[in-house]
């Protein structure tokens, strides 16, 4: 048995025994035997994370799963996630309490005082959150927002998406679909058998300083290839950081001209180009995100309106395969970009 076989059963019969405090049934945990393309292991000094059980091809469902527990609004407080909780079963109460959390974190690493401009319920709200990750134990908060995820209204948490592990660089991508009412995890890149499978929990575009505060909430200090030590200029830290500065300053210059302002695209000069600077730099970074296909669809469309249909129908394809990769065909607004690639090859055929 390898070591890696070893950890695994030592994981699992760590989880075993924890469930077996708690009487639920183990096979939740388990998702390899429900079919489910990973299993979950545990990762020295990193507590446990989802692994590929075979090669995983881009594109595929790795998890489709309906909430353990939602709030119905972004903006929740205690009481409303205590709400939800006591309509749980008591299994599914546990199961919740076998969730990580993000407490036990030191109150000197936080600002100690609230700003004198916060509205009240902006106060409370950071108080409960500042108060659940400095707490002594797991609490229905401190849970709550070291799992959660966004979806339509609200915010959720699942006994299966909620495991997977950060990674700035994923290859896996978290979205809710509110056609099937489910998050879903997507392989965003192809997934060797074997690697761990990671989602990004924040902006992939902020630099390194950023990302580290913004994990901070989480409890942890992110350890991947983007955020290894970049003193070497031909290391992929140093290349992701620079890549990360010039995405950043893109983004900003081409955001008031693109989306719902892409009318306005011809008002600035070289926007394709810059455009493509952008997919090309995000493609180096392996973002292949909602990100990119938003880019591509952008410049298919900003092609389309110039009359240069070629570079329109090779940009729309791409646009609507990697939306297709990263959303699944269910997804509500894949019917539009296939509605845009079809006509303009319907304009190259006339
Ligand atoms: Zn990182």
């Amino acid at each position: 048995m390898s070591t890696t076989e070893t950890l695994h059963e030592d994981a699992l019969a760590a989880i075993n025994d924890r469930l077996a405090g708690l009487k639920l049934p183990t096979r939740l945990l388990t998702s390899h035997a429900d079919g489910a393309p990973y299993d979950i292991r545990a990762i020295t000094g990193k507590g446990f994370g989802c692994f590929a059980i075979n090669d995983i091809k881009r594109g595929t469902r790795i998890l489709e799963e309906s909430p353990l527990l939602s709030t119905p609004i972004g903006f929740y407080f205690h009481e409303d996630i205590k709400a939800e909780f006591d309509k749980l079963s008591p299994t599914d109460q546990a199961l919740y309490f076998s969730l990580h959390s993000a407490h036990g974190q030191n109150p000197a690493s936080w600002p100690g005082h609230v700003h004198p401009m916060v509205a009240e319920k902006g106060k409370k709200r950071i108080l409960e959150q500042h108060n659940a990750r400095i707490g002594k134990k797991p609490s229905i908060v401190s849970i709550f927002q070291t799992n959660c995820m966004e979806k339509e209204s609200g915010a959720a948490v699942y006994v299966h998406a909620s495991r997977f592990n950060h990674a700035c660089n994923p290859n896996a991508g978290f979205q809710w679909n509110p056609a099937i009412k489910k998050e879903t995890i997507h392989a965003v890149r192809d997934i060797r058998a074997g690697e761990e499978i990671t989602l990004s929990y924040c902006d992939a575009t902020q630099n390194k300083a950023a990302r580290l505060y913004q994990l901070k909430h989480y409890g942890f200090v992110c350890d991947c290839p983007a955020c290894a030590d970049d003193d070497d200029p031909d290391s992929f830290a140093a290349k992701s950081a620079a890549r990360r500065y010039r995405l950043s300053e893109l983004q900003r210059e081409l955001e008031p001209v693109r989306g719902w302002a892409l009318h306005k695209a011809g008002t600035k000069d070289g926007f394709a180009q810059y455009l493509l600077e952008y997919i090309g730099l995000l493609i180096e970074e392996g973002d292949y995100s909602g990100r990119l296909s938003s880019a591509y669809l952008d410049l298919g469309l900003f092609c389309e309106s110039k009359g240069d249909l070629k570079m329109a129908q090779q940009a729309t394809k791409k646009a609507l395969k990697i939306r297709l990769d990263n959303m699944g065909s269910d997804y509500p607004d894949i019917k539009d970009y296939a509605t845009v690639v079809k006509r303009i090859n319907l304009a190259i055929d006339e």
